[in-house]
């Protein structure tokens, strides 16, 4: 390895720990960065400066002293750029800008009525165009893109299988990039979904203690983002969470994975159209205010996910003994009529050990977890987060 790449890559690592650092526990003075990254005073005092220049950290007020002068403290311009969150699923795309920390700043819905990439790529670049023609002036302006999408997506962002869209091998981010001229990141829903409920949906104090996290993304099928140790857990190929496809009935309903009796024909929202029911709608959105009314047949379909969201949950909590399994997507909605049902069945069947610390909880961003943690994908790598792989 040559010696002048090494430095400025030493250099780039010491760069964004600064920056994280002051992004999660500003306002901290040059001394306090010093002493927490045990980075020598002169070091961090070059890079902030850097910094500041690159308009993504400023100074501001005085801070308390150990005697002495008043030293100045340092926080992060979560204003310095914007970044935009899609996520794409069966029934329409939706797009948030947000600035640089997750804060929404703009949202669109446009509705999907078909899938056929050339047709979903159409209703993208609108609603890009949209968000771009509201973001605020910044220094860095809009910095990258993230796509959550409903399938298995390959590390150069081609989406290889998206059963519920029809799609095989859709080179999404290639296309987007060479169209726009960001930087596009595509990942499956279920993963950012997990890191906009870890990075977003949570405070600094809760992430710390959260190292092992299931999300379950419910909603037209299910997935998962699974993160092991604080790391995204995407499996040898990337193809790790597709929990909707494990078989929970031997002899079950065909899937369109090819498979049968798949988790998501029982506990997602394709549920509903199972051929023994009449439902008086078929999207939870609609099916809200029957359940609300009391309706009969609502409640009791609600029950059921529950319980078989409950099945699926226990054979992950058996998996993998996360230390927290958050369910979000649109089925979340539900939570006031299926969530006894669910936690009846994984108190009944998962096992002690496994359950006793476990903590289950329903999203906080709600219908927004996929857009934020997109939002978050794309700002990631703008911040420096730099991958070291050896
Ligand atoms: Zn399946």
């Amino acid at each position: 390895m040559n010696v002048t790449g090494d430095q400025a890559l030493v250099k780039k690592l010491n760069k964004s720990i600064v920056l994280e650092r002051i992004r999660l526990h500003a306002p901290l003075s040059r001394a306090q960065l010093s002493s927490q990254t045990g980075l020598n005073k002169a070091t961090v005092s070059n890079l902030v400066a850097e910094l500041i220049t690159e308009g993504l950290v400023y100074e501001t007020g005085l801070g308390e002293s150990s005697g002495g002068r008043k030293p100045l403290m340092l926080l992060f311009n979560s204003r310095a750029g914007f970044v935009l969150g899609i996520e794409v699923s069966v029934q329409y795309i939706q797009g948030a800008l947000t600035d640089l920390a997750g804060a929404i700043e703009a949202e669109l819905v446009l509705p999907l009525g078909q899938h056929d990439p050339a047709f979903v790529m159409e209703q993208i670049r609108k609603l890009v165009q949209q968000l771009m023609q509201v973001t605020p002036p910044s220094p860095h302006g809009i910095v990258g893109i993230g796509l959550g999408v409903p399938g298995m997506v390959d590390e150069s962002g081609t989406v290889l299988f998206a059963p519920n869209l029809g799609w095989e091998e859709v080179p999404l981010q290639q296309q987007l990039e060479t169209e726009l001229g960001l930087p596009v990141v595509v990942d499956n829903e279920a993963n950012v979904g997990a890191q906009g409920e870890l990075y977003y949906g949570m405070d600094g104090e809760h992430r710390q203690l959260v190292r092992d996290l299931v999300y379950i993304s419910a909603g037209s099928g299910i997935g998962a983002g699974i993160i092991i140790d604080g790391k995204p857990y995407q499996g040898a190929w990337g193809y790790a969470g597709e929990t909707g496809h494990m078989t929970i009935d031997w002899n079950g309903r065909s899937c369109t994975c090819g498979s049968r009796g798949c988790w998501e024909l029982y506990a997602s929202e394709k549920a509903y159209t199972a051929p023994a029911l009449s439902l008086p709608a078929h999207s939870t959105a609609k099916l809200l205010p029957f359940a609300r009314q009391g309706d009969a047949d609502t409640l009791s379909v609600f029950r059921d996910i529950g319980r078989y969201l409950g099945v699926g949950i226990t054979n992950i909590v058996n998996s993998l003994n996360p230390g927290m399994l958050i369910i979000g997507g649109p089925l979340a909605e539900a939570r006031p009529w299926l969530e006894q049902s669910m936690r009846e069945v994984i108190d009944e069947r998962a096992l002690p050990y496994h359950r006793r610390q476990l903590q289950i909880r329903f999203s906080t961003l709600g219908s927004r977890s996929t857009m934020l943690g997109a939002a978050y994908a794309a700002t990631a790598p703008f911040l420096g987060r730099v991958r070291v792989s050896l």
